[in-house]
């Protein structure tokens, strides 16, 4: 598997990759090509067009294509294609994955997910966008933020309240899960001038009187966050898998440099304050895989993998960090520069840091979950 998506990564080299960082745009023949060997559906039922495997799989994709050089940019711009729909998959009636998996899995649709709200952050229960029910249609009015790849999909996973707050049990109760069109005419879709990955697009996005048809409702009115609930931990396995593939690429860049630059008449790789800290990076990296392998392997063979995936996702996305800033302070003032690609990597290498869930948080769930201290947030 990693042997045959590296081939097709292969096609796509650093070059391509800083060019639509410069550029912003989408990666569409690096999408394609993947889609045209049918990766995209690799997790996908085979009912549906896809491959059926399972996400220790859907890992050593997304590792394989990050460590090619393709980093976020090439990791987030299938990414939704490869898991995002697992609440369809899981909780969706026949006819509903009939209609929605197949385009996912052939490349032909592509989906964004939007969770976020500028005034709920990570506190999902805060979530203010409305749908109200008339007769066979919702009524759809809010806004979302951080919304990635909006401004390329053709359809959106999201998440809204269909019960208002003050009458349910729990904040996360009232809330409902929908897989609808991104219909232009009511959605206002604003790029955010952020600082990396700019080859994939995030948003604010305005929705008014979007109209959604019940039957995009995925499972019932009220429990759409228990269903994205079941689709985070594999979600926080994929992130990680991808922070190490870009952890990797920075680290190979880091050691070529080292091998390379001579200053002191010396290679800088034969000091040992150059090779201790990539050699720290390797082995963080490597224990981070080992984590994400668990619990990838946890998930598929339907055991709880929430402590495991929650570890992988904060470990992978630290030790990538870690690798990536190591490679630029390797290559001095050339780190900066963007010829060397590690400048790109290190500012890509802040979003698994932040999404979906901060390390704080993920502190949070450990300390409580697994060690039983009372809950703090
Ligand atoms: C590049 C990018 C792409 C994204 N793509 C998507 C997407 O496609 N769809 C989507 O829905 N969202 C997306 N997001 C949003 C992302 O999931 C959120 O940014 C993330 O969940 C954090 O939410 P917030 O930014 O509102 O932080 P806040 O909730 O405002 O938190 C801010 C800081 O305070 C800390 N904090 C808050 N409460 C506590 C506490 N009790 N204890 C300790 N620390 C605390 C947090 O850890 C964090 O460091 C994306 C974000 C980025 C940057």
């Amino acid at each position: 598997m990693r042997d045959a998506v590296k081939k097709i990564c292969a096609r796509f080299g650093d070059d391509y990759w800083l060019k639509r960082d410069n550029d912003g745009r989408f990666p569409e023949a690096f999408y394609r090509a993947l889609a045209a060997d049918g990766w995209l559906g690799v997790c996908i039922s085979q009912d549906f067009g896809g491959s059926g495997l399972g996400v220790s799989d859907a890992a050593i994709m997304m590792e394989t294509i990050a460590a090619s050089g393709a980093g976020f940019s090439g990791a987030s711009a299938v990414h939704m294609n490869i898991f995002g729909l697992n609440p369809v998959a899981v909780y969706g009636t026949e006819a509903q994955k009939k209609r929605m998996l197949p385009p996912i899995a052939a490349g032909k649709e592509k989906a964004c997910f939007a969770v976020t709200e500028s005034n709920a952050g990570l506190e999902t229960g805060k979530l203010q966008t409305r749908a109200e029910r008339r007769g066979d249609i919702y009524l759809v009015n809010g806004a979302k933020i951080w919304i990635s790849t909006a401004q390329v999909a053709d359809k959106m996973l999201i998440l809204v309240r269909t019960t208002p707050v003050e009458k349910v049990r729990k904040p996360t109760d009232g809330l409902s899960l929908f897989y609808t069109a991104l219909d232009r005419r009511h959605v206002e879709v604003r790029a955010i001038d952020k600082m990396g990955r700019h080859a994939v697009d995030s948003n604010q996005m305005f929705i008014d009187g979007l109209q959604v048809p019940a039957e995009d409702r995925i499972g019932e009115e009220d429990r759409g966050f228990e269903y994205i609930l079941h689709g985070m931990n594999p979600e926080r396995i994929l992130i990680a898998a991808e922070a190490i593939g870009l952890g990797r690429a920075a680290l190979r860049r880091a050691a070529t440099y080292a091998k390379e630059r001579v200053v002191f008449d010396r290679p800088i790789g034969k000091n040992q304050a150059i090779q201790h800290p990539l050699a720290e990076c390797w082995m963080e990296l490597e224990a981070a895989e080992l984590m994400v392998r668990k619990a990838a392997w946890q998930y598929d063979q339907g055991i709880p993998c929430g402590p495991a995936a929650n570890a992988a996702k904060y470990l992978g996305a630290e030790a990538g960090f870690k690798a990536c800033q190591t490679a630029v302070m390797t290559h001095g003032g050339y780190g900066y520069a963007k010829e060397y690609h590690v400048e790109r990597y290190l500012r890509e290498s802040m979003i698994p840091r932040i999404a979906p869930v901060s390390p704080q948080l993920i502190l949070c769930f450990i300390a409580e979950k697994v060690l039983g201290l009372p809950k703090s947030y």
